[in-house]
């Protein structure tokens, strides 16, 4: 059996590496878009309810710069390393290249479990994070958003550090922020918006119906949930979901309504014991559509021969390894891959930072549209060159945005 390798930063560069070659690159550009540019590593205290400090350690890494300031979400969760921010923040550069936004990619993320925490110390430690990295960090430098296990809220605490330390309203530095101080309509859903609509173009190409459709959905935060109520909206049967605590599986559909009254009232196990499946067993389910909505490594050479899915959807970054890629291109599963599957989430977030510079905001209406044009337009020109180059979506995808970074750097003369 081949041993697989589950550092997030090695499958980000085996996948850069893939793509680069199919582009013949010189070696020396391989080995720039190889590694992030910059990482800041800090330690700081915070005060703990109790009056004791305690010591957190964190991650800000900026990838690549040259078609604009970097961009990328925020992680707090116990098991963030330092290699898994690198890989997320290059991630985040070939996301905003495959849709074409005007930035570079970046990361940052906490070890810490936020569930332990009261609100207080959350805020502190939001705070204070923030203030550790705020000499790399702003609105023409890197602008960080949500991502696994934060929110608006969060956004909100860390622009007002920000703006406090600058002396001035700065609500470029960051976005996801409520809408009250500058966030953008539709940014909540925007990353399952994305997901959504690449479904929605994936099954007009294999000629299936969305409608009695069956979906299989590893993970129920922002991204799984809301993906959860949009396919179920479009006449989709959601039959799994999982979360931290488990997965629960219904062949005739689950009872949407009552699992997210559930996940915020309790767990989503309460769903009935009949209904409980081992977590594991839910990315094998035999389903039209598999949303992998959670955290990297969890489609590898073990599993993937038995995925049985004709779509994965990839909600999260970094689900699939790249052994487990080859195995499900073999077997004629279409895999939509992250960088162009979520990048609704970061499309909205260039729309929230476009409204904060204009400090002119539009309707739902015409953010949802705009996201729209953006990923079917990306959808189908990674379509094309994966059909040019005989490839996967996702080196195709690499490949489009490999090409428009090349250039920027090119053209300033790094290369
Ligand atoms: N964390 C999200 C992602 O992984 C959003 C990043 C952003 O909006 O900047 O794409």
């Amino acid at each position: 059996m081949i041993e697989e390798n589950m550092n997030p930063f090695l499958t980000a560069q085996k996948q850069i590496e893939t793509a680069a070659n199919k582009l013949q690159l010189p070696q020396h550009v391989i080995e720039i878009l190889k590694r992030p540019m910059r990482v800041l590593k800090v330690t700081f205290p915070v005060k703990m309810d109790d009056g004791s400090m305690r010591v957190f350690e964190g991650f800000r890494s900026q990838h690549n710069d040259a078609v604009g300031p970097t961009k990328g979400g925020i992680r707090f969760h116990p098991s963030v390393t330092e290699d898994e921010v690198k890989a997320l923040s290059m991630w985040m550069t070939f996301k905003c290249g495959v849709v074409g936004l005007p930035l570079g990619g970046g990361k940052g993320g906490v070890i810490v479990d936020p569930h332990t925490l009261s609100k207080g110390e959350l805020e502190r430690l939001s705070r204070a994070f923030f203030e550790a990295i705020a000499q790399i960090i702003g609105p023409d430098k890197d602008i960080p958003a949500p991502d696994v296990y934060t929110n608006a809220q969060i956004m909100g605490w860390m622009m007002d550090t920000f703006s406090r330390l600058q002396g001035s309203y700065s609500p470029g530095v960051i976005t996801g922020k409520p809408l009250s101080i500058g966030g953008s309509k539709g940014r909540g859903e925007a990353t399952a918006r994305g997901v959504v609509i690449t479904v929605v173009e994936a099954m007009k190409q294999l000629n299936k119906p969305l409608h009695e459709a069956t979906v299989a959905i590893q993970g129920f935060g922002n991204a799984g949930r809301n993906v959860a109520a949009m396919l179920s909206s479009l006449g989709s049967k959601i039959v799994a979901v999982s979360d931290s605590q488990g997965a629960i599986y219904d062949a005739q559909g689950l009872n949407l309504d009552r699992v997210m009254d559930l996940k915020d009232h309790g767990s989503i196990r309460d769903y009935g014991a009949d209904h409980l499946i081992d977590p594991y067993e839910l990315l094998e389910l035999d389903v039209d559509i598999l949303v992998p909505a959670a955290l990297e490594n969890v489609i590898t050479v073990e599993n993937a021969d038995r995925i049985q899915a004709k779509i994965v959807a990839e909600a999260a970054n970094g689900p699939t390894l790249p052994e487990a890629d080859d195995i499900l291109f073999k077997k004629g599963i279409l895999v939509i891959p992250d960088i162009l599957a979520n990048a609704g989430g970061v499309t909205v977030s260039y729309f929230e930072g476009v409204q904060n510079a204009m400090n002119y905001y539009w309707s739902e209406e015409e953010v949802n549209e705009k996201l729209e044009v953006m990923m079917i337009d990306a959808y189908y020109q990674v379509n094309e060159l994966a059909k040019e180059y005989k490839t996967d979506l996702r080196t195709a995808a690499y490949m489009k945005s490999i090409k428009r970074i090349v250039e920027a750097m090119d053209a300033r003369g790094w290369i």
